[in-house]
């Protein structure tokens, strides 16, 4: 089946009066950050995404994003693959419309549209991505190569040792809403 591919950029806004529905893929290459944060990623990104108006008339895109990714497991440096699957529910508020944000049920993700009215899906989704990826990257203990009764000696304890290096991309994110 030959896959199509979505656009980069959207006008949330007309795509919901339109009652947009996506179903396709994002080649993985484009997405510099995520790539440089794992060891590698399968070609494309599925993503599923649907433009409407809410009862209220709020513009709200929603889907599913779904990929899988390589990473070094913290305790045997061996690698992992790690599935990526993530829901999005965003909904899309001018720069300075602070009060109209507020409005926003909580569901809503507020995204900002630029001054053409547009949204980038692929720093979008790019970013819930790279949101989406485990904190501390661990085989499950039956498939480490080193083994819980190895580990009595090491005391290793990854989530205090390793700092998530994409906090402050949470941090940005919390500030933004
Ligand atoms: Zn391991």
């Amino acid at each position: 089946m030959q896959k199509v591919k979505l656009p980069h950029s959207v006008e949330p806004v007309k795509s919901a009066m339109k009652r947009s529905d996506y179903r396709g893929v994002m080649a993985s290459k484009d997405m510099v950050r995520l790539n440089e944060a794992v060891v590698r990623c399968d070609d494309w990104v599925d993503v599923e995404v649907q433009f409407e108006k809410d009862a209220q008339g709020l513009t709200v895109f929603h889907g599913n994003l779904s990929t899988e990714v390589t990473l070094i497991c913290q305790r045997c440096n061996g690698e992992l693959s790690q599935p990526l699957d993530v829901n999005f529910c965003f909904s899309p508020v001018q720069g300075n419309e602070n009060e109209s944000d507020d409005a926003l049920p909580e569901a809503y993700e507020p995204v900002e549209v630029d001054d053409h009215g547009e949204v980038s899906l692929l720093h979008l989704f790019e970013d819930e991505l790279i949101l989406s990826l485990p904190i501390v990257a661990l085989h499950a203990e039956e498939d480490c190569a080193i083994s819980q009764d190895d580990m009595t000696f090491g005391e290793i304890e990854p989530e205090q040792e390793r700092e998530n290096p994409f906090a402050v991309l949470k941090e940005l994110k919390r500030d933004q809403e």
